[in-house]
């Protein structure tokens, strides 16, 4: 593949969730010098958040096959990844692509980092939340800080967090650098952004400490192994899964399924049966989609341990001891009933990366009415890849990213 790929070709990724880590991934081990950039301060995008949702069995959840991945990368280093990186222009020069970056240096250098994690564990109260930890143990950075909330710190506040680290590793005053790069080919792997659920006004997102995203949920499950109450720490004794927000909703002009809402509310609720044989899971939908591998066996096991009831709830309110009431149709009883929850989860929808109107606008790219990207007729040289094209699970990301490599390699060798 060398060969077909001689003299060397440069390939940009920009974006480094799993599609875009895996389509550089592939295409360096072809032989390709591939760079890819991610805005934000750790590579994995949100595929990094997820948590292994095994019982006493794997539910194929997927989200061991981030961890893979980002071990893969840490094991190899095939490629450059610059991190903290923003694009400011791009498109076509010389029958290939020229764009041009600004990138902010770490606050917390990776080389100097023993991950101690002593700035992360005895950061001064008034900057908590400040240092960042990495998704995975994978990852380098480990530790990080948001270089654009850090320059907004008063110097006092900085120079303390500064002076915890033994290492000398935080960097008082990180500069800006720009830069640019011409490429043969060009992948854009830019993702989603996942949907806010304040925009769903019904549900009173703010109102409720015990109303969580799915992706929170996820987070703290794969930080603590358990999940928790916000409000009191206390474990839930029941948990209500709320399926299809921001998806399948015409009032927002969201009218596509996201495809991973009903695999994450059903493997996640048996996760937690698991853990925990007490607390009742009731997830609420419209119906259930079966995408995914092994779906039909854990629907039926999910059935059997958990309430699902058919219908979305309509009203929301708080309830004693921070509980979350809300009314919703019961088809037994055939009237409206009230029920209280712990602890409620809102499936939030994949919607369109926030940068899919630049790159269409730049590069005659073609958004469908929700947002999502897709080539026009010819593109030479420019291959997409993971759900910036529309909702995927990591496994179909995963799978995508590596034909979108091929199809890059393919093009790489016609031209050479
Ligand atoms: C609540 C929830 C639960 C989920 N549960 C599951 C599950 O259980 N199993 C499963 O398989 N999937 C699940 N998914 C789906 C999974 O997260 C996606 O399939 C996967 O993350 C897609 O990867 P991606 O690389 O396409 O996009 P992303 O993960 O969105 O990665 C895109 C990357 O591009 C970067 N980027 C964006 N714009 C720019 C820019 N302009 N410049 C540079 N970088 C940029 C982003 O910062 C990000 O790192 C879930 C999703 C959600 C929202």
């Amino acid at each position: 593949m060398s060969e077909l790929l001689s003299p060397q070709k440069r390939v940009l990724v920009i974006g480094g969730g799993v599609a875009g880590l895996t389509a550089a991934l592939e295409l360096s081990r072809m032989g390709v010098d591939t760079r890819l950039v991610e805005k934000g301060v750790f590579a994995g995008g949100h595929g990094a958040y997820l948590a292994c949702k095994a019982t006493d069995r794997c539910l194929k959840c997927n989200g061991c096959l981030v961890e893979d991945l980002l071990r893969t990368l840490s094991e190899e280093r095939p490629f450059e990844i610059k991190l903290q990186t923003e694009i400011g222009s791009i498109g076509r020069k010389n029958g290939g692509f020229r764009a041009a970056f600004k990138t902010m240096p770490p606050v917390i250098d990776p080389e100097k980092c023993t991950r101690c994690g002593v700035c992360f564990e005895k950061c001064p109260p008034e900057s908590k939340g400040m240092v960042l930890r990495a998704p995975s143990r994978h990852l380098r950075p480990y530790y990080a800080i948001d270089p654009h909330v850090w320059l907004g710190l008063d110097p006092d506040r900085r120079k303390r967090l500064e002076s915890l680290c033994p290492e000398g590793a935080i960097d008082p005053n990180p500069t800006e650098m720009s830069w640019a790069w011409e490429s043969d080919g060009l992948i854009l792997a830019t993702g989603f952004e996942p949907f806010d659920p304040g925009d769903k006004k019904a549900y009173r997102f703010e109102r409720f400490e015990n109303m969580i995203t799915a992706e929170h949920l996820d987070m703290m499950l794969r930080e603590r192994g358990r999940i928790h109450r916000v409000s009191d720490g206390r474990a839930p004794e029941n948990v209500a899964f709320i399926q299809c927000v921001g998806s399948r909703d015409t009032a927002l002009g969201h009218g596509f399924c996201s495809r991973i809402c009903c695999g994450f509310a059903l493997r996640m609720g048996l996760r937690l049966v698991h853990d925990d044989p007490g607390v009742e899971v009731t997830v609420f939908y419209m119906d259930i989609q079966n995408f995914g591998k092994d779906f039909d066996r854990y629907y039926h096991e999910a059935r059997e341990k958990m309430r699902l009831v058919l219908g979305l709830p309509g009203d929301f309110y708080a309830s004693e001891g921070d509980r979350i009431a809300l009314s919703y149709y019961d088809e037994g009883a055939q009237r409206t009933v009230t029920g209280e929850f712990d602890m409620a989860v809102l499936s939030i929808g994949l919607m369109p990366g926030p940068a899919n109107p630049f790159f269409r606008d730049n590069l005659d790219l073609v958004a469908d009415e929700d947002g999502f990207l897709s080539l026009p007729g010819s593109a030479d040289g420019l291959v997409l890849a993971g759900t910036i094209e529309g909702p995927l699970d990591v496994a179909e990301s995963i799978a995508g990213a590596k034909a979108a490599a091929g199809r890059m390699a393919k093009y790489l060798g016609d031209r050479k």
